[in-house]
């Protein structure tokens, strides 16, 4: 089950699916109904998994397009029920066990109760259950082992009320690399898909080849190439001041394009195979970079901020550590923030 939500962690959802397809996923995983409905509108037929709850508002649209709920607790079973009972046919549906995440979903000592709730009305059908790892990419905490023995216990009830039919799913991107038995019957990786590792360049590092491969570029071009002597008080709160007569390339490209003011005086990108550093303020729409000595850049030269150009690559994972964040959240910025081309 390939997650896409977030319109497919930044590198488009219909894209992906179409992707993930074609490679033999069974099934999809998204936040919200609405992302099922765009699944749906765009002639995706497997199944759709709604991860995040369901509100009543939701429900009509929710069966009407056929996608499957993941139950968090009683409250939403009888809205389920009464627009099933009105379409006349029952409503699939999983339940999320609360085994550890700590986030949403069911206490394992409620869980029982739960399934009796969905087995009371006729027009409930249930299919399976599923739980999230807080911590699957941490490879020295005993957590995630605990939560498969947890997830295992809690769900056997479901293996043994629905025999063959019952499916259990509990694997991220870490629980499939790093959790021995987190199989079960269906994982959900998403970062892997894309790309990365879910520990980041640790995970890069010691991962056995094949290694992933990036999927996404993120690339601008520069826009003015200008001289500046020392001592010149450079963009917002003159941030950085020049020691030396410096080149600086403008790029078109700032904060609102995800390129977060965080990266001010830290971030580097690729031009003509060499890494330069951002110096500055990044803006909301400039960026400038120090490219003394690289004489050759002209306006529309390409600039790589995310990827590879000749033997220099940045990964997500760099930019991430200079964000002080994950390669999620940066692939979701660039990739939701701006133009995507397709290529390959
Ligand atoms: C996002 C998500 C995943 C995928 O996690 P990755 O770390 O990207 O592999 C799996 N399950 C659930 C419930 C999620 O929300």
């Amino acid at each position: 089950m390939p997650m896409i939500k977030a319109d497919g962690y930044g590198h488009g959802m219909l894209e992906c699916a179409q992707v993930f397809t074609q490679c033999g996923a069974a099934a999809f995983g998204v936040a919200e109904v609405v992302e099922g409905i765009h699944l749906r509108q765009a002639g995706c037929t497997l199944p759709v998994f709604i991860l995040a709850g369901v509100i009543p508002q939701a429900v009509p649209d929710l069966l009407a397009y056929n996608l499957t709920p993941v139950v968090v607790d009683q409250d939403i079973l009888p809205v389920l029920a009464q627009h099933a009972a009105r379409l006349g046919k029952p409503a699939g549906i999983h339940l999320k066990l609360d085994a550890g995440m700590g986030r949403q979903g069911t206490l394992a000592a409620e869980f029982l109760e739960l399934v009796a709730a969905v087995e009371s009305s006729p027009w409930l059908r249930l299919e399976g259950a599923m739980a999230h790892f807080p911590m699957a990419d941490n490879r020295q905490s005993p957590h995630s082992a605990e939560m498969v023995a947890r997830f295992r216990r809690t769900t056997e009830v479901l293996r043994q009320r629905l025999a063959g039919t019952c499916c259990l799913h509990l694997a991220n991107s870490g629980g499939l690399f790093y959790v021995a038995g987190a199989q079960f019957d269906l994982v959900r990786p998403g970062i892997a898909l894309y790309g990365y590792y879910p520990d980041g360049q640790t995970g890069r590092d010691q991962a056995p080849p094949p290694l992933l491969r990036p999927a996404m570029r993120f690339a601008t071009r520069v826009i003015q190439v200008r001289q500046v002597p020392a001592g010149t008080g450079l963009g917002y709160n003159h941030l950085y001041t020049t020691t030396r007569p410096t080149t600086v390339a403008v790029l078109p490209l700032g904060y609102e394009d995800g390129y977060l003011r965080l990266l001010s005086n830290k971030a580097q990108v690729l031009i003509q195979g060499n890494r330069v550093p951002v110096i500055g303020r990044i803006s909301m729409n400039l960026t400038l970079v120090d490219i003394t000595g690289l004489e050759m850049v002209k306006p529309e030269d390409e600039v790589i901020l995310l990827g590879r150009q000749g033997a220099e690559e940045i990964t997500a994972d760099e930019i991430a550590a200079w964000m002080d964040t994950i390669s999620y959240e940066v692939l979701c910025l660039f990739g939701n923030l701006n133009q995507r081309t397709y290529v390959d």
